[in-house]
């Protein structure tokens, strides 16, 4: 196993990442910047490095920084949980070229992966099904631009193959709009992304969000966890994630899965990843690969019982998967709200001091949060302050515990999103279960 881990995040992942390396008998060393003193994890950990000012670009995102603060530790590897450098493939080179061991995929797998065009193109070869589009980078004859267009069908999607976090895409409703959306998303994705490919997409109407978990390790084995639901979004942002996704048949989940888990083996895929499809009138359409632990991953956890934070170590320490396909059964259905330190109706961040704070429990109830009483949230990071899990043997109980979860949580100081989520929880759309991405956002407008 690994013998020392840097934990290179913050706030509940970082937490969490302690955790498993702790019950592995990692020793871990926290790298933190000047406002994250006192956060949970760096508490714990066996060491701490303080790598910068609060600003994330001169501490979590500093490469140097965190690459100096693992040789100074005599640290063997570097977990980057979610966000920050965990996409970061110079990252990932630089953290193997300084000889250490980088928790996550090979940097060329990050690589491809993190363009997507040539990301969409792998998966088109693997055979998994992808979005009717230009198949490819627009080229710059406007003619040719047209035909696409036409072929596909409007509405479409012009899409910045370098683009990320709901940026970078523009929807076209018809031909007159279609040359100009693709010159300002060209323009766009120069300035934001320094790569200006673009391509084209089918704009799907009322999809929803399916996203499938896979394992892979370095020694040809992989295996998925399933999949999530994860349509309750609000600006391309997940409030509210579940598993398994209502209404998907065990053909469907064998049969896309298989597919996800030929993808792996194909680009040699290494650690844990999530493939995120668009799913429209019973059909996958694949958008875009995440080569890191997600934030919903303790939904696939409660479903599954594999802990995939631990698999990430072992792997990464070079192991072999130890479960196959047919030892990964569905227990249940887990459900998980997004906790975040903002106001319930306007969304506005609400960073500040945590006066008193009481976490909900029970059977089924998983609490992942950094949070205590006394701690100051800072204002400079995410606002997302802790996940409340609820697992049961059906969807109905598994709901049933989160809102008595939810009217137990005490957090007092800020502003949270709870009120926010105790009404969704009660709301007749989620209830039934198999809302599409669009349901939050126009429940909010109501
Ligand atoms: P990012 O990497 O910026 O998150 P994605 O490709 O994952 O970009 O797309 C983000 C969101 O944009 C999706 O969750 C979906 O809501 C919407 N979207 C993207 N492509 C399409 C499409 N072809 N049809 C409909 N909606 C789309």
């Amino acid at each position: 196993m690994l013998e020392k881990v840097v934990i290179a995040n913050r706030g509940e992942i970082a937490l969490r990442i302690l955790r498993a390396c702790r019950e592995l008998g990692i020793r871990t060393v926290a790298v933190h910047s000047s406002a994250d003193r006192d956060l949970k994890h760096v508490r714990l950990a066996d060491e701490s490095v303080c790598i910068g000012p609060p600003p994330s670009a001169d501490s979590y995102l500093n490469i140097p920084a965190v690459v100096s603060a693992a040789e100074v530790t005599d640290a063997v590897g570097i977990h980057p949980g979610y966000g920050f450098l965990s996409e970061n493939a110079d990252f990932a080179e630089r953290v193997e070229q300084s000889g250490f061991v980088f928790i996550g995929p090979r940097p060329d797998t990050i690589r491809l992966m993190g363009d997507k065009v040539s990301a969409i193109e792998a998966m088109r070869n693997a055979g998994v099904p992808c979005v009717p589009g230009s198949g490819g980078e627009l080229g710059i004859d406007p003619d040719d631009n047209i035909r696409i267009a036409r072929e596909v069908g409007y509405p479409v999607i012009i899409k910045a193959s370098g683009g990320g976090g709901g940026r970078g895409m523009r929807v076209v409703n018809g031909e007159a709009a279609l040359l100009n959306a693709i010159s300002l998303t060209r323009a766009e994705a120069a300035a934001a992304f320094a790569n200006d490919a673009v391509y084209l997409e089918k704009y799907l109407e009322n999809p929803r969000h399916v996203e499938f978990q896979v394992l892979a390790d370095e020694h040809g084995n992989a295996i998925h966890l399933c999949e999530r639901d994860c349509s309750m979004q609000r600006r391309h942002q997940k409030v509210i994630e579940e598993a398994p996704a209502p209404g998907i048949t065990e053909e469907m989940r064998a049969r896309i899965g298989a597919l996800c888990v030929g993808a792996c083996l194909e680009v040699g895929y290494r650690g844990a990843g999530t493939f995120e499809f668009l799913f429209e009138d019973g059909k996958f359409y694949f958008m875009e690969m995440n080569t890191r632990v997600q934030v919903e991953h303790p939904i696939t956890e409660m479903i599954t019982g594999v802990d995939i934070v631990v698999e990430q170590l072992r792997i990464a320490a070079g192991e072999r998967l130890r479960y196959t396909q047919s030892d990964i059964r569905i227990n249940g259905h887990a459900v998980e709200c997004r906790i975040n330190a903002e106001h319930p109706e306007t969304f506005m961040p609400s960073p500040g001091l945590i006066t008193l704070f009481h976490p909900p429990g029970g059977p089924g109830i998983r609490v992942d949060s950094h949070l205590y009483s006394g701690y100051d949230v800072p204002p400079y990071y995410d606002s997302l302050i802790g996940k409340l899990i609820a697992h049961g043997e059906n969807r109905d109980v598994a709901t049933a515990r989160m809102r008595v979860a939810l009217s137990e949580a005490v957090i007092e100081g800020i502003n949270t999103n709870i009120p926010l989520h105790e009404r969704l929880v009660e709301d007749r759309g989620f209830l039934r279960g198999g809302a599409n991405i669009h349901y939050l956002e126009n429940l909010l407008r109501e």
